[in-house]
């Protein structure tokens, strides 16, 4: 690298502390923003506070009654290109606190690790984005293009924050989402869709009962052990399918209800599936494909019943690997880990399908932290990581906005 660019980049990165870092991060843990039920407001106005000092220009945006999106600018002389920095305001809950080796929500730092719900799913990655914005409004450099960061709730439910920017004039030519990859760039994750599938029987006394259904009954419970195994034999056929990015697609089924009393034949027993869905495939062809599988059975006895419903779902995403953020994220990964990057996928959804489908911009995901620690307990995050991080994103600003 010539020496008048790794003076800039060090001039940038001796403004990025991990002290700061540390505390950033340790003050979002104590902030209880967990979803549901969606108690953001409180780091919403943590970051528009710290935005405020930075000197970004900053706004609040209300999504949900008392929810708000918060967005700050770092300006640039002409205002093109955009660069976004992305994260979620919102925590999952930290589950049964007995199971922690410590307070979740307590915030702190032993040997260099951050520990608490959130600290890398990603409070860390917030706090790399504040601090590669001060870095960059500190070392006084002119970039061109706006740098914008934007802190949106509700990605742990169903990303109702990240869909609500564009619609509020709050856009970008592209965009990183701050989320735990270890500091590698990822252009690709999955998506799902999960199902709820009901078999539909007739209830009659279970003293009743005949091999034959001689009094017209039907076993719900029997019936949805020949979907049962249908869908585990489906696995097979969608491990097939690989992806070099994100791996092969899945279908697994997480719960079974049926049946109201012992001695009556149940009319109906309901599952639950997830379907994890490869970045071009749709939630509709999913959904048809297991309506086909159902079909076939019906067919092969008639009274086999079912009902098949969506009970939610998110897109996966893809970026073109000739994208300038994925370049950018690359370069600057490497010349902050200083080894070679592979650009990969991810089996985890995020927002990313909000900007790539929804509004079509080039995104990836790069962040403090690994997604092997996000939603467990005893998480934590290394500050060295939350530093790392801010010099990926402020190289990527210099390069992409200067
Ligand atoms: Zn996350």
């Amino acid at each position: 690298m010539p020496k008048q660019i790794n003076q800039i980049h060090d001039q940038i990165f001796s403004r990025i502390d991990s002290t700061e870092a540390s505390n950033l991060v340790q003050d979002m843990v104590k902030i209880q923003s967990v979803n549901p039920p969606g108690n953001e407001t409180a780091m919403a106005n943590y970051l528009e506070k710290k935005m405020k000092e930075i000197g970004l220009d900053v706004h609040l945006d209300e999504c949900l009654p008392g929810r708000s999106n918060v967005t700050g600018r770092l300006k640039g002389t002409i205002g093109y290109p955009t660069l976004m920095l992305n994260g979620h305001l919102d925590v999952v809950p930290p589950g049964d606190k007995d199971l922690w080796s410590f307070d979740p929500f307590g915030g702190f730092e032993i040997n260099g690790r951050i520990y608490g719900r959130g600290s890398t799913d990603m409070k860390s990655g917030l706090a790399s984005m504040l601090l590669a914005a001060k870095a960059l409004k500190l070392s006084e450099i002119q970039l061109k293009g706006d740098l914008i960061l934007t802190g949106v709730i509700d990605e742990e439910f169903m990303g109702r924050g990240a869909k609500e920017l564009s619609p509020k004039g709050i856009s970008a030519d592209m965009v990183i989402v701050a989320e735990p990859t270890e500091l590698i760039p990822i252009r690709a994750h999955k998506g799902l869709v999960f199902f709820e599938i009901s078999t539909i029987g007739k209830a009659i006394h279970s003293s009743k009962v005949s091999s034959k259904g001689n009094e017209g009954e039907v076993n719900a419970i029997y019936q949805m052990c020949k979907v049962l195994t249908k869908i585990q034999e489906h696995l097979i056929n969608l491990e097939n399918k690989v992806d070099t990015l994100v791996g092969n697609p899945t279908i697994s089924v997480g719960t079974i209800t049926g049946g109201s009393k012992t001695n009556v034949v149940p009319d109906r027993c309901s599952i639950t599936v997830d379907r994890r869905l490869l970045p071009n495939e749709s939630v509709e062809d999913a959904k048809d494909e297991v309506k086909k599988i159902l079909q076939q059975l019906s067919k092969e006895d008639p009274r086999i019943k079912t009902d098949l419903k969506i009970i939610t779902s998110r897109r996966g995403a893809i970026t073109n690997p000739d994208e300038p953020i994925v370049r950018l994220s690359k370069e600057a990964a490497e010349e902050i880990l200083e080894k070679d990057v592979e650009v990969t996928g991810s089996s985890a959804t995020s927002d990313m399908e909000v900007f790539v489908n929804q509004d079509n911009i080039p995104t990836v995901l790069l962040g403090p932290g690994s997604l092997g620690m996000a939603h467990i307990t005893d998480e934590f995050v290394e500050v060295n990581q939350v530093v790392n991080a801010a010099k990926i994103f402020a190289i990527v600003a210099l390069k992409a906005l200067g």
